[in-house]
């Protein structure tokens, strides 16, 4: 590199964005460990190897506003482990996060239903190539913006839902969300498409969920499993400033122990996708802004607030899955369960 090349680049790197994505070297020293967990177990494979990669940076006690949906604390987590047999991080000091999650009232969710409502629609679009009618159950359904959709677009849907405010939201618009977690004993049966959009990574027993789901799927049944991916380029470059390290995410996958965890729970994968998010622009200027110098920063101009954009930040799977039979072949992932 020439000398001035290399002083505009030293330059730039003094900038908290150019000096993380300057930092990139992969995973390896992303997850380096601190320490080792000697107190609990992989929730994926069941590894007992569990060594601290990032320490509790909680400010103060959690409250429901800690988790919710719409928090931009971004890279405030509880401590987070890595198992050092198939790489899920997961928060294993906060096992009870439910009684948050009962509790949650978030109205800005309410406010970007029209955004949130066009991203459910492409999901669903997704699903119709392989289940196009039938029972649909969305697990994790907030105020029922993918129940509705789901039901204009012909599905029977219904939703199970654990915050008595987004189960109330729901109600007023007269869907049918039950109040609760699933399995839920209102929503008996099998079903043809199960969505998990978004929720996995909250759930402090993520195999324990996929095996249930898999109980309840119909011989020919689809599931749809969206999550964030902490294998992609955006968290590798942002590290722990990465907007999916949040405080209510507390189990991170990758592509690998993702499928690894499908496989375990009775779930064949039989296609993977990166899903698309639609947001108005106006909130795509302000979430960036965190990642820029103070003096880049200032307010986005009125007319963005009209604008609604379908992103693609390739950092989420999106993963469709048949119930596994004894026909089918095993899933090739390098990662196995522990024994
Ligand atoms: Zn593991």
């Amino acid at each position: 590199m020439r000398l001035e090349n290399r002083q505009w680049a030293l330059g730039l790197q003094s900038l908290p964005f150019f000096r993380q994505v300057a930092d990139v070297r992969g995973k390896e020293t992303f997850h380096q460990p601190l320490m080792t967990c000697q107190s609990s177990y992989c929730r994926v494979c069941g590894g007992t190897e569990l060594v601290l990669v990032k320490p509790s940076n909680l400010g103060s006690p959690l409250t429901s506003d800690s988790f919710a949906i719409t928090d931009s604390h971004y890279g405030v987590t509880a401590a987070i482990y890595r198992c050092a047999n198939c790489d899920f991080l997961q928060c294993s000091d906060l096992p009870q996060v439910l009684q948050f999650y009962e509790t949650l009232e978030d109205s800005g969710y309410e406010v970007g239903r029209r955004e949130r409502g066009l991203q459910a629609r492409g999901i669903l679009k997704v699903a119709q190539r392989l289940q196009s009618r039938g029972r649909l159950l969305d697990i994790g359904a907030g105020s029922g913006i993918l129940v509705e959709q789901a039901a204009q677009m012909g599905y029977q849907a219904e939703g199970v839902e654990p915050s008595a405010w987004l189960h109330k939201m729901a109600r007023r618009r007269e869907l049918p969300v039950h109040l609760g977690t699933f399995p839920h004993p209102a929503a008996v049966g099998k079903f043809d498409l199960i969505t998990l959009i978004d929720v996995l990574e909250h759930v402090p027993d993520p195999l324990d969920l996929l095996r249930n789901i898999a109980k309840q799927l119909s011989e020919s049944g689809v599931a749809l499993v969206v999550t964030p991916d902490v294998g992609s380029v955006a968290a590798c470059i942002l590290r722990w400033r990465w907007w999916h390290f949040r405080v209510a995410h507390i189990g991170y996958f990758n592509r690998q122990n993702l499928i690894l965890a499908l496989n375990l729970a009775g779930l064949e994968p039989v296609f993977v996708r990166r899903p698309s998010w639609y947001f108005t622009a106006d909130y795509l200027w302000t979430r960036v802004h965190r990642y820029l110098p103070p003096l880049l920063r200032f307010a986005p101009p009125l007319f963005l607030s009209n604008l609604v954009l379908p992103i693609n930040l390739r950092d989420s799977w999106l993963i469709a899955c048949r119930r596994k039979t004894s026909a089918n072949t095993p899933i090739n992932t390098t990662v196995k369960a522990a024994s």
